[in-house]
């Protein structure tokens, strides 16, 4: 961590203990910064208080006792609601100094009106959404893409250095929450074209190792390749990344393109074959199992490879 010798790392605040928030949080911890928790769900964050992190009683307490707060919840109602409650929510801590950085994935519109609120009341807000996935949260490699004011962000890039390895200022309040979108069209785009690939190659008799080994050599390769690669191969549908809000995501990023005009057929398509998979009771699987919908249109199951 990059700070002044004579300096103590600042208090960090996280609120949310999730799939993302508890691996985060635990690398802020590694990293040296003092850190108060707080989780709708309180027993989510024993394990944390256990191993030296400070548990808070609401989101209010966390961020009046923090300089940097981190939000990392599931949707834009829950961050609304967890910015704006009363009485104890974010925003009842905000004062000049504070900055909150919301890493959840949210609608754009919502981030800019949270963070106009934020400084309405002398606090920053930036958005910060998060790539890279559960495996990216563990490993403090994620992919941070931030809207928000420059300054603030300089304030708090050295505990984003903690949680990512790519720190990217995009924009103002809302652009951040743009590039998740985008971001979120490719993974799901690319999670789909790997489904058909593996439907097809494996119903032709193809060994589906053999077919992810060679696309990962060549054009074909790609992070979620990587990643999701052998949890395919293995039908471990485990999130990782739920299709629920996958699914919460593509609506977003299908409102926007609304709004803007934008025709997204693949993204269309691809929010179809997530409402399929949910109406299979399948929301809280990963969202991997997209490849479940295109083998029931092909009548056909991709081999299970040890
Ligand atoms: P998750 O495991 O379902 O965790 C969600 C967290 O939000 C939990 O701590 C939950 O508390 C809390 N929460 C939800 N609604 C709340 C409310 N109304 N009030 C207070 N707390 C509330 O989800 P996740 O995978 O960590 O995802 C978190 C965010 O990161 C989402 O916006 C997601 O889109 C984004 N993201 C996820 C991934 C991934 O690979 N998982 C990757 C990039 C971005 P409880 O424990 O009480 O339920």
């Amino acid at each position: 961590m990059i700070r002044n010798a004579s300096s103590s790392p600042p208090v960090v605040g996280v609120i949310g203990l999730g799939i993302m928030g508890e691996p985060m949080a635990r690398n802020l911890l590694r990293a040296g910064f003092p850190l108060v928790v707080w989780n709708r769900t309180a027993a989510r964050a024993d394990a944390l208080v256990a191993d030296g992190a400070q548990r808070a009683s609401s989101p209010r307490e966390v961020a009046a006792r923090a300089a940097v707060t981190i939000t990392i919840l599931s949707d834009t109602p829950d961050v609304a609601e967890v910015y704006r409650r009363e009485p104890d929510g974010v925003l009842a801590a905000a004062a000049p100094g504070k900055v909150f950085v919301d890493m959840s994935t949210i609608a754009p519109r919502a981030a800019r009106e949270l963070a106009a609120e934020a400084a309405a009341r002398g606090a920053a807000l930036l958005d910060a959404p998060v790539s890279g996935g559960d495996v990216g949260a563990r490993e403090g490699t994620l992919s941070i893409m931030v809207g928000g004011d420059a300054d603030a962000l300089a304030r708090a890039r050295p505990v984003l250095e903690a949680l990512g390895t790519r720190i990217t200022h995009v924009g103002s309040n809302g652009a951040g929450q743009v590039v998740k979108a985008c971001n979120q069209i490719v993974v799901g785009l690319t999670l789909e074209a790997l489904g058909e690939a593996l439907v097809l190659g494996s119903k032709a008799g193809v060994d589906p190792r053999a077919i992810v080994e060679a696309l990962g050599g060549g054009l074909a390769a790609s992070r979620v390749l990587e990643v999701r690669g052998e949890q395919l191969l293995a039908r471990d549908f485990a999130p990782g990344f739920k299709l629920d809000l996958h699914a919460k995501d593509l609506g977003i990023v299908l409102e926007e393109a609304r709004e803007l005009g934008v025709p997204l057929p693949g993204a269309a398509l691809v929010a179809e074959l997530f409402a399929a998979e949910r109406e299979r009771g399948r929301g809280d699987a990963d969202n991997s199992t997209v490849v479940r919908a295109l083998e029931a249109l092909a009548e056909h199951e991709i081999p299970r490879v040890p």
